[in-house]
């Protein structure tokens, strides 16, 4: 199923998708082949493959994306950020994208990295993402394809946003530019994202707006990941993995309990889908699947 297609979607079950990171060498890749095709034993609607910011990775990216399409035969997308890219780095992707036959790309703008400073924002063709997303709609106007595309939407406002109206009148603007879905930012508290929905509808906003789900590996993991993304743990969680000190498989079975509950509830109150960061693993998601 592509990225457009969700808001069509008569089903009552909500769809799965997967993200996965690219390896960073061919041994790398041969392992992660084994984990692809577990994970395309549950059935997802699309593995997603991310992208490094300023283009790192880009081939592998492709790679990726195109054997889960073409080897496996699952729906895939790639990411693509613009951030300090060219227009021609840029368009060469989605050359690459279009040759091997992949119709869905998650449009971002990337994290500025911490070695670069804001100015690296005005380095490259595009600043946001809403002008990644009106580009990709400019170039595949001469072309017999249409890509489907998703953006990111932040439950809990993006980190460098002044507040959330601004946040939200942003994310209209990569709607606006012709975007098809909104994947969100990881969360650990349902409230955020039925709050967000709510905001965005608000502001005429009619797509579906897809949770993103992390299963918590450990806590050193928990705590980097939510300073990066301004995502707050619940003081339940933190007691929970305290608990489990250093115990890894403890720690482990929080996490899975943990985006277990998220998920029912998800499913419950009826969203279109759960798109789960699964980290590049299998046996914590094949639990939580099975569980929900
Ligand atoms: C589902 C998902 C997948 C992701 N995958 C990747 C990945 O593969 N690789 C990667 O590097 N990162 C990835 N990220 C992280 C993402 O790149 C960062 O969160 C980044 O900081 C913002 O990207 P964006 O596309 O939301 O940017 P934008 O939509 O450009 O927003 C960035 C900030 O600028 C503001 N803003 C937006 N548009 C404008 C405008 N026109 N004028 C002024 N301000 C504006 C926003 O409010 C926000 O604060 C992903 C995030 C999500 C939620």
């Amino acid at each position: 199923m592509n990225f457009s297609e969700y808001k069509n979607k008569r089903e009552n079950a909500p769809s799965i998708s997967f993200e996965v990171f690219p390896p960073k060498d061919d041994s790398e890749f041969e392992k992660l082949k084994g984990i692809l095709a577990k994970l395309a034993e549950f059935s997802p609607s699309i593995i997603t493959v991310t992208h490094g910011a300023m283009g790192k990775g880009r081939k592998r990216t492709l790679e990726v994306a195109s054997y889960v399409k073409n080897v496996i035969g699952t729906e895939s997308a790639c990411h693509l950020t613009c951030i300090g890219s060219s227009e021609r780095e840029i368009d060469l992707m989605l050359e690459g994208i279009e040759q091997k036959k992949i119709h869905n790309i998650v449009a971002l703008r990337g994290d500025i990295p911490k070695e670069e400073g804001k100015e690296l924002l005005s380095k490259g063709a595009f600043q946001h993402a809403n002008q990644l997303v009106e580009h990709i709609r400019k170039y595949e106007k001469e072309k017999p394809q249409r890509f489907s595309l998703a953006v990111a939407g932040y439950p809990e406002k993006h980190i460098e946003s002044p507040s959330f109206e601004e946040d939200i009148a942003n994310l209209k603007k990569k709607v606006d530019a012709g975007a098809d879905i909104i994947i969100t930012q990881l969360f650990f508290d349902n409230r955020y994202y039925f709050d967000y929905v709510e905001r965005v509808r608000a502001a005429g906003i009619d797509l579906p707006v897809i949770p993103g789900l992390m299963p918590v590996l450990s806590s050193r993991q928990v705590i980097r990941i939510s300073s990066l993304c301004g995502t707050e743990i619940p003081s339940s969680l933190k007691k929970k993995l305290n608990g489990a000190g250093d115990d890894n498989r403890k720690a482990v079975e929080v996490g899975i309990a943990q985006c277990r509950d998220q998920a029912r509830e998800l499913i419950d109150k009826g969203v279109p889908g759960i798109h789960f960061y699964v980290l590049n693993r299998t046996s914590h998601i094949e639990k939580i699947l099975e569980s929900i």
